[in-house]
């Protein structure tokens, strides 16, 4: 093999690799953790982006989303462990 085709070879599997991980995102429905740290804005960069987009393709995920949004307001966890710590 001749190193021009190692070069396209690994560059394909790089392809794949990356096209793999992006299906495999957006496949993957939202977790209800995931969608209240959503609501409350409090995911890092990289999830909101993915958030955001598999809400834009999943209507079962956007409907929850809605479900989630109507329940009360219960104080976060978080606000829990930091009072007690
Ligand atoms: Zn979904």
């Amino acid at each position: 093999m001749t190193l021009e085709i190692q070069l396209l070879i690994l560059f394909a599997l790089g392809m794949l690799w990356y096209m793999w991980r992006r299906i495999k995102g957006s496949l993957q429905h939202l977790e209800d953790n995931e969608m209240r740290d959503f609501i409350q804005k409090r995911l890092g960069k990289n999830d909101l982006k993915r958030v955001r987009e598999h809400l834009l393709s999943c209507e079962e995920c956007k409907d929850r989303l809605d479900e989630i949004q109507k329940e009360p307001h219960r104080p976060s966890p978080d606000r829990f462990l930091k009072r007690r710590f």
